[in-house]
């Protein structure tokens, strides 16, 4: 459906995710023309604020990537132009009568796409969904809303929220946002897997034998802990961001790029994940480290975590996918805070090539199943291929190579694709930006579906209702290390070993 104006409400404009991300995103697709022509941006919230105030706000905090382009001072005063703020209350009608009032101000009569995004604690994602569909919805066009995670905390809250956040607006109208989704590389996972020949036969249990699933931040909860012990690694990483990463990597081909095929294929393969045995995670908690002069505060020291918790900030789980392509294939997902590096990658190891006359004779036998890195660096070894998906963009494939000269020794050997080396795109989009983008173009591709979110929790809720019944104490780990020395018996139980760099 054709419009001739966007108006884009931020409620909780005065929040910090608006600033980081919303704002910088809005600006940088009108920097790059990706814009409806005519636009107005609106910020709601309870903060007093006049519209000059909230320009000078996002004039202070657009720290994006267009900042040092040719005329990014013209289009910044163009674009705070279109920028109004409206205070009021998050439960009050005649506030959002007024806000509809301003926009209806700047849409000129126009025929009018409103798109609001819920930038807001999830406490009160259902009234304002309320409010503003009941009072702001626009009368001459579509009105689509961006909902941010958490979506619940388990099946039952999650349910619930769906549930209420349906009387109000349609599933088409509902944007749920995981912001992994826009990340190049995930958009490109699909292109890596179902347009290269070389990869669609290789994709299954034949040849893969392990997943590996990572995330690491390299610090701390850090004065957002009370925000963070009510959640957890495994609801605040595990359930959304790498659960969409994995069902993307191991769903079957869908049959177009409609959106509605590939969250067909997604919720399927989320489906057919085994149920989470306990026996098969690894829960940790990081503790304080003193280096020199250098003090990393535990878990436990940040005042707003409650007192003794047993909150993991770490987790290690091997998932199984029941199905013909990945039959007793182990999937394993590490995600932790406090470690000694910031990244998130895919790593796929591979089978050795069998009866490989390069394998060397006197070391033990590699079973099928095991020893993925195994042997010495003159021998052969099984190939792996690390999607980085942040930072420093990459796609690699280690080989077997022999050593250039007259001798032969064979070394392990890298196809290296690292986009800032091979693209001179300069920074590459944000994720926010992207999603921004699609939900103008109304494509829901990248966007959540209610029954992949009702198949993720019901994965997940099971295991943590046994890790909260139980208390389970986490293992402990210092601050800045790899993590609990349980993650590295996880994966030896399933004949795996980390992927080297994590
Ligand atoms: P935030 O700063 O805590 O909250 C945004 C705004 O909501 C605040 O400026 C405040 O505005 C209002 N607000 C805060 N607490 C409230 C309460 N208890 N009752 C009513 N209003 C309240 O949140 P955020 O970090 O911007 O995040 C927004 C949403 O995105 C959240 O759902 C969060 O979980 C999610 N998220 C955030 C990030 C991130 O990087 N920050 C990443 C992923 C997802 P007023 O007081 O002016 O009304």
């Amino acid at each position: 459906e054709a419009h001739d104006h966007m108006t884009f409400c931020v409620f909780g404009a005065s929040g910090d995710l608006a600033k980081k991300k919303i704002y910088p995103s809005l600006l940088a697709l009108f920097y790059e023309g990706r814009l409806p022509k005519s636009f107005s941006v609106f910020g709601y919230a309870r903060s007093k604020m006049t519209s000059e105030e909230f320009r000078e706000r996002i004039r202070m905090s657009l720290g994006c990537r267009i900042d040092a382009k040719e005329n990014c001072d013209e289009f910044m005063e163009e674009f705070l132009k279109r920028c109004e703020y409206v205070h009021g209350n998050y439960d009050e009608g005649a506030d959002f009568e007024k806000l509809d009032q301003e926009m209806l101000k700047t849409e000129e009569g126009k025929k009018a796409m409103r798109v609001f995004y819920l930038s807001i604690p999830p406490s009160i994602f259902v009234p304002v969904a309320q409010m503003s569909s009941r009072y702001v919805q626009s009368k001459t066009g579509e009105t689509r809303v961006i909902v941010e995670k958490p979506f619940g905390r388990d099946l039952e809250s999650s349910r619930a929220l769906t549930k209420a956040l349906a009387a109000e607006l349609s599933e088409k109208q509902t944007y749920r946002i995981d912001h992994y989704l826009g990340k190049e590389l995930i958009e490109n996972l699909t292109v890596l897997r179902f347009s290269n020949i070389m990869f669609q036969p290789l994709w299954n249990r034949n040849y893969i034998r392990n997943v590996q699933i990572n995330f690491s931040e390299n610090f701390g909860t850090e004065g957002r802990g009370g925000y963070f012990d009510n959640y957890g690694i495994i609801r605040d990483i595990m359930q959304n961001h790498l659960l969409q990463i994995m069902a993307l990597f191991a769903m079957e081909e869908p049959a177009s790029l409609d959106a509605e095929d590939i969250r067909d294929e997604k919720v399927k393969v989320i489906r057919s994940i085994r149920d989470i045995d306990i026996d098969n995670v690894v829960l940790g908690q990081y503790k304080g480290k003193t280096s020199g002069s250098n003090v990393f505060p535990a878990y436990l020291d940040d005042e707003t975590v409650p007192k003794g918790s047993n909150c993991a900030t770490f987790a290690a789980i091997a998932l199984f996918i029941d199905n013909a392509r990945w039959d007793g294939v182990p999937f394993l997902m590490k995600a932790g805070k406090a470690l000694h590096k910031r990244g998130c990658e895919i790593r796929i190891q591979f089978r050795h090539a069998p009866g490989n006359i390069y394998a060397d004779k006197k070391s033990k036998p590699i079973s099928r199943g095991g020893g993925g890195t195994a042997g010495d660096s003159s021998n052969a070894q099984c190939n792996e291929l690390v999607i980085r998906i942040q930072p420093d963009e990459a796609i690699y494939l280690k080989i077997n190579n022999k050593v250039p000269g007259l001798g032969h020794k064979m070394d392990r050997s890298i196809l290296d694709l690292t986009y800032k080396s091979k693209y001179s795109v300069g920074e590459l989009p944000d994720a926010y930006e992207r999603l921004i983008l699609d939900v103008i173009h109304g494509d829901k591709r990248l966007f959540i579906r209610n029954d992949e979110l009702e198949a993720a929790w019901k994965l997940f809720t099971p295991l943590l209702e046994t890790i909260e019944s139980e208390n389970i104490p986490p293992e402990l780990y210092p601050y800045g290390s790899r993590g609990p020395i349980g993650a590295h018996y996880l994966a030896s139980r399933w004949n795996v070993r980390w992927g080297d760099t994590n």
